[in-house]
């Protein structure tokens, strides 16, 4: 088996699935849109000190607090569309070829929710055309489970407006945000209505400990990606179904850690599920809040793993295919990859 930890990260062509707008700013892009909205002050440390977790660790219910820092520098179009070029950007630098970005449309006194959707398309767009070699860009709406059914419902319109003036660029919705006090059956209606519509489902699960029920419900229902999916073992149902139905699960390791939903990196279920031959991808959640970057996540896995060049390439391909990309997009992909391990090999 080739020894993968001399490989070069950086130049990876890699694949982004589970990168959340908000949780994605660096602490440049955070000082950028402090001074923006705040001239005239200091640094901002309260912002980016409230916002990034550095070496602690907290609990899960606490990391959803730390996006009020973004929302409150993301709340006008001019920005929000400022953070998006910043992280298309830097994910360039990082080597990211393609990237899907999730966000919860957000009304603030300055904009709609319509209007935010669209400014972020409208940024996708423009990155592209000043620097076409950016990573192809799509954009997954995210119904905020803490909002409520209501909240998800006016977003479903919203998405299905905006879709129809970008074409090709909204091509999924997911389901996130803090699970604490709410049903998933009560997003189910919606849910089906976006998949009905063409849309991508994929589906924040099995986040904390004690959700076998809600597990099982959201495996049957289907998804097409489940987000993290870390106490799928608990029950051996849910666990015997994930596999039955091959869903590939967005593993996000630095996340998990620094919000302790997993106690060390050595029992982090990633190791399970490639054991298992398992589908997964890996991906940042929040590279801004947790203070990471797609390539530092790969060779973490790759180190902590042992994994070999070849799993890196299966994994890297696997992303490729599990994308919500068109096939034409997803062809274009797989041979950048297949190159890049060509070459370097
Ligand atoms: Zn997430």
């Amino acid at each position: 088996m080739a020894e993968s930890t001399e490989m070069d990260y950086k130049s990876l062509p890699k694949i982004e699935l589970h990168a959340h707008l908000n949780g994605s700013l660096s602490t440049s892009c955070l000082t950028e849109l402090y001074h923006m909205k705040y001239p005239n002050t200091d640094d901002p440390p309260s912002h980016i000190n409230g916002y990034k977790i550095l070496d602690k660790f907290i609990e899960l219910k606490d990391c959803f607090e730390r996006f009020k820092y973004a929302h409150d520098l993301t709340d006008t179009p001019k920005r929000l569309k400022r953070a998006t070029e910043i992280i298309i950007n830097e994910c360039h630098d990082d080597g990211v070829v393609y990237l899907e970005i999730r966000t919860t449309p957000r009304a603030t006194e300055h904009m709609t929710k319509e209007v935010y959707l669209s400014t972020i398309c409208e940024a996708i767009i423009e990155c592209h055309e000043k620097e076409p070699k950016n990573p192809i860009v799509k954009l997954i709406p995210s119904f905020d489970r803490s909002k409520g059914v209501n909240d998800a419902r006016d977003t479903l319109d919203v998405v299905l407006n905006v879709r129809e003036k970008f074409p090709g660029m909204i091509v999924g919705i997911d389901l996130s945000g803090n699970p604490e006090n709410t049903n998933f059956p009560d997003f189910k209606p919606l849910l089906q209505e976006a998949r009905n519509a063409g849309l991508k489902l994929t589906l924040h699960c099995a986040e904390t400990a004690g959700t076998e029920e809600e597990n099982m419900e959201m495996l049957e229902f289907g998804m097409d990606r489940m987000g993290h999916g870390t106490f799928m073992d608990e029950s051996p149902d849910t666990w015997l179904t994930l596999r039955e139905k091959k869903i590939p699960v967005e593993c996000c390791i630095t996340s998990n850690l620094k919000c302790a939903t997993v106690p060390d990196i050595t029992k982090h279920h990633m190791q399970k599920l490639l054991h298992a031959e398992h589908p997964v991808v890996i991906c940042t959640d929040d590279y801004g809040v947790f203070d990471t970057s797609l390539s530092k996540e790969i060779q973490l896995c790759a180190k902590t793993f042992n994994l070999s060049r070849e799993t890196i390439q299966e994994i890297s391909l696997n992303s490729v295919r599990f994308s919500f990309a068109s096939t034409t997009e997803k062809t274009r992909l797989e041979a950048l990859i297949r190159d890049f391990f060509t070459q370097s090999g």
